[in-house]
């Protein structure tokens, strides 16, 4: 993918503060951090979504997630971490790239767990759950 930062970023092209890379994945801080120590872990072929990866790659990819957050944290004394993906353009992906963010946390730093993205909460019915249960239940087993 020639128009892919994150593809030039494994190709070289563009410079990155590297902190791991193995056969599979890299991973690098962030260009414009929400925190210091934001990392991002990427595999290194091109899948946009995380949906998308093959499961050894996606498996691959948590791993250096798992592998990096303890170093991480302990990079910049912080005492826990929002470890996630913006999946989709609909959810806040901006590179097309599937990339999971490790944003080192502190106790006053003013932001809020994922769940305060979302707002109010949907009022959604017991039988509705158990559709939506289902349907997801059918599909994953196929
Ligand atoms: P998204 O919104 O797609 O989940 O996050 C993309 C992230 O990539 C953003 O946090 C942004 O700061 C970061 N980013 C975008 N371009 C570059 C770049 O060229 N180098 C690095 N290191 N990070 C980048
Ligand atoms: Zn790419």
């Amino acid at each position: 993918m020639d128009d892919c930062i994150f593809c030039q970023i494994v190709a070289g092209d563009i410079p990155s503060r590297t902190v791991y890379e193995d056969a599979t994945t890299k991973a690098f801080l962030d260009a414009n951090p929400l925190a210091p120590g934001h990392t991002l872990v990427i595999p290194k072929d091109h899948h946009e979504h995380v949906q998308d990866m093959p499961v050894g790659v996606a498996g691959d990819v948590f791993a250096t997630v798992h592998r990096l957050v303890a170093p991480v944290q302990d990079a910049v004394g912080a005492e826990g971490s929002t470890v996630a993906f913006n999946n989709g353009e609909v959810a806040g992906q901006e590179v097309p790239h599937a990339h999971c963010h490790i944003v080192p946390r502190f106790t006053e730093d003013g932001s809020a767990p994922i769940h305060s993205i979302f707002g109010e909460r949907p009022d959604i019915a017991d039988d509705e759950l158990d559709d939506i249960a289902g349907d997801i239940a059918d599909d994953v087993s196929e």
